[in-house]
């Protein structure tokens, strides 16, 4: 295979997840995830393709459920730490398919750069027959190698397929196209090592967004809560009780029961602050100003687990119900 001459320099942070996952008999259900080197699975990729001159790290080894506050906290600050201080080109983040879509927006909104940041994962372990990994990696080391994945914000290539960090969701619990934006579609396509892109990141993003992370060693502690007709209100008052600020699930347009709503209502003046969002897939939570002290701050499209994850980086800046809201109509 001929390399690239010089080719551009990229670091590959390995996080774990079933990219590194090996089970037998070649199938795709048997397996433990985050068992591989990351510089075993690049070597292999970069043996049988044009791509050289790449560092590897294995970040974490976890399964990604285990991922927590405190370990993206130090994955971002780990990246921004590389940047500055390194030649890299760009950045690929391989992880667990189940949390990928937190941590991208996470980083998305903490990592200090206009480098590209890629992430992928893979649905099927490296030892099952037709894995979906090295393609993945494969892809992502390209989309990072790549000037049209500058200033984009975080990326996500999964699937030949290239996604916002804001907006992409795992969509499939055991296909390999297990990632989507939903009504949004995609950013753009790969096709082998080539990138196709059509659409752009309209929100704030990586060195426009404000959050800054370097000193914290945790972040504030946000706990989603959904609601269903009957949903005990007692699951409000347990989770109240020891947290920062909650997101709903709401029904439809991030609608509870009268019940709920005046349980909601006596939170919110109680001083924690709550995010209406929506268990439905796609549409807006629309924004009303005058509401925001009694319903709640709206999540405008970013589901449940987005929220969560903005809410926490918000309340790292402020308690205040316009100004969190805001924060919600800009990233
Ligand atoms: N449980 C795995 C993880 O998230 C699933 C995967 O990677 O696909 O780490």
């Amino acid at each position: 295979m001929k390399k690239e001459k010089k080719s551009k320099r990229i670091l590959v942070i390995g996080t774990g997840g079933t990219i590194a996952g090996k089970g037998d008999n070649f199938k795709t259900s048997d397996y433990t995830a985050a068992q591989i080197k990351i510089e075993d699975l690049v070597n292999e990729v970069c043996e049988n393709t044009i791509h050289d001159n790449m560092d590897t790290i294995d970040y974490f080894n976890i399964d990604s459920c285990d991922m927590t506050s405190e370990k993206l906290i130090k994955l971002s600050n780990y990246i921004n730490k590389v940047s500055e201080s390194e030649d890299y080109y760009g950045f690929v983040i391989t992880h667990g398919t189940d949390t990928l879509e937190e941590t991208a927006y996470f980083l998305n909104l903490t990592v200090k750069t206009q480098k590209p940041v890629v992430i992928t994962g893979a649905m099927r372990p490296h030892t099952a027959l037709g894995a979906d990994g090295p393609m993945n990696l494969y892809q992502a080391i390209s989309l990072a190698k790549s000037e049209d994945a500058i200033n984009k914000g975080v990326l996500v290539v999964f699937s030949d397929t290239i996604y916002s960090a804001r907006d992409v969701s795992k969509i499939n619990t055991f296909k390999p196209a297990a990632f989507g934006q939903k009504d949004l579609g995609c950013l753009g396509y790969m096709r082998d090592e080539n990138v196709f892109f059509y659409n752009s990141p309209t929100k704030k993003h990586t060195i426009y967004s404000e959050f800054d992370i370097s000193y914290l060693e945790n972040l504030p502690k946000v706990e989603i809560v959904m609601f269903y007709p009957s949903a005990d209100i007692k699951i409000l008052d347990y989770v109240s009780k020891d947290c920062d600020g909650i997101v709903l699930a709401g029904a439809g347009c991030g609608n509870v029961s009268t019940s709920w709503s005046e349980k909601v209502k006596k939170i919110i003046s109680s001083g924690i602050p709550v995010v209406r969002s929506s268990r439905i897939a796609n549409g807006v939570v629309t924004y009303n100003e005058k509401t925001i002290h009694e319903k709640g701050i709206f999540a405008e499209n970013l589901s449940p687990l987005k929220s969560r994850i903005l809410l926490s980086l918000a309340l790292t800046k402020s308690t205040n119900l316009e100004e969190i809201q805001k924060f919600f109509l800009e990233y």
